[in-house]
């Protein structure tokens, strides 16, 4: 059986083999444990991670000291959110996140909720936008936290980090930012975005699965945070468990490729965005979710008027591997709850692919995709008309 092609690349992306060249001395010969202070073999696993660390850091602009290692963006995200809640709530017990944020936001802040804090989900515009006069008006002198991602992993919108960034300082609010689909794709800068805490992953830019990071403020102001996970002390108390050296070396490498093709990569793939669209656009009633420039390059998000949502994805399937919301989402029968939150009827949402174009896709792809894309719409549009008319 031939794979279909891939455009699933906000779920996941294959790792670049330049990356496993990278991480594979790490299994092997250099297997240390980098807590090990007493030999070689820790000394060669600490100096990867140590450089790894370094390279990280750079690239959203933070010291090697504020990086701590988590298994993925889930982990990062629910150390930034409960271990703020659980270090600041002597100072207030109202946080300030969004409903279109991933699962990896809303519960553990739903979690909280359950625990006595109140969490102001603020709404989305049809655009995918908040609205800032909206988050300002929200602020109460008990908030402490506002956590709102960087990227959005089912339409891709990017929300307006410089401008949440300068509102939550203003009002002496930490910022947690869920970057995990933005690292890599789009320039991230701690310092002048005013980011305090930012939530990263490898697995989305072609590094390997089941390793991420916390970005951590150390200054003006000093972020303090209730660990999570007790045990070893290593990441400076915040996060014990022996360190994954061949995972923190590919995201380090993964993330050095991704800044590298950056500029290149991005005129790429919102080309193959572009011909994707156009061809779509000779479909009728066929709506492209979120702003139209404020977006991640890849992304493509479709929603189809008039066709059943399980149908069409039933009908593309063999040709293109794709999904309708988020990957975690898509396994259930509920539509998504992004595409809801922009004003679509279930049904609608129900009838949306996210089309995530990478960096292995070509144009010959995209033009195969787009072609039975049209084909399998058109036929379910007339079937559906042909069952009405009798
Ligand atoms: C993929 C993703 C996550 C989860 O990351 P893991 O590393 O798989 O735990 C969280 N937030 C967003 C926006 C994502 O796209």
């Amino acid at each position: 059986m031939q794979k279909p092609i891939y455009l699933d690349n906000f779920a996941t992306t294959p790792t670049d083999r330049r990356v496993v060249e990278a991480m594979l001395p790490y299994f092997t010969e250099q297997f240390g444990n980098p807590s090990s202070v007493a030999h070689a073999y820790g000394w060669e696993a600490e100096a990867a991670v140590k450089k790894s660390r370094q390279t990280i850091a750079a690239a959203i602009n933070a010291a090697p000291e504020e990086i701590i290692f988590t298994s993925g963006a889930t982990e990062a995200d629910n150390l930034a959110i409960k271990g703020v809640a659980e270090a600041y709530f002597s100072k207030g017990k109202h946080l300030i996140s969004c409903v279109s944020e991933h699962s990896a936001v809303l519960d553990p802040c739903k979690y909280l909720q359950s625990l006595g804090f109140e969490i102001t989900f603020l709404p989305v515009q049809q655009d995918g936008l908040i609205d800032l006069e909206l988050l300002l008006r929200s602020i109460r002198p008990e908030t402490i936290l506002i956590s709102v991602m960087a990227a959005n992993n089912e339409i891709g919108v990017l929300q307006n980090l410089n401008e949440i960034g300068a509102i939550a300082r203003q009002h002496q609010v930490l910022f947690h930012t869920d970057a995990a689909q933005a690292i890599g794709k789009i320039p991230l800068d701690v310092a002048s975005m005013k980011i305090d805490l930012m939530s990263l992953t490898a697995h989305k830019i072609y590094g390997p699965k089941g390793i991420g990071a916390l970005y951590v403020r150390k200054r003006d102001p000093r972020v303090r945070l209730a660990p999570q996970l007790h045990g070893g002390g290593q990441e400076q108390q915040l996060r014990s468990g022996t360190l994954y050296t061949p995972q923190i070396v590919g995201f380090a490498k993964a993330i050095e490729l991704a800044l590298g093709e950056m500029e290149s990569e991005s005129k790429r793939a919102i080309g193959l965005r572009q011909m994707l669209q156009n061809k779509l656009s000779q479909l009728e009633n066929i709506y492209f979710n979120g702003h139209p420039e404020l977006r991640l390059p890849g992304s493509l998000s479709v929603s189809v008027a008039g066709v059943d949502g399980a149908a069409l994805l039933l009908g593309v399937r063999s040709t293109v591997a794709v999904s309708s919301g988020s990957a975690c989402a898509s396994s259930s029968i509920k539509p998504s709850h992004v595409l809801t939150a922009l004003g679509h009827s279930p049904e609608l949402a129900r009838a949306s692919i996210r089309f995530g174009i990478g960096r292995f896709n070509t144009a010959a792809e995209i033009e195969r995709v787009a072609k039975t894309t049209i084909a399998v719409i058109e036929s379910l549009r007339s079937a559906k008309a042909t069952a009405v008319n009798f």
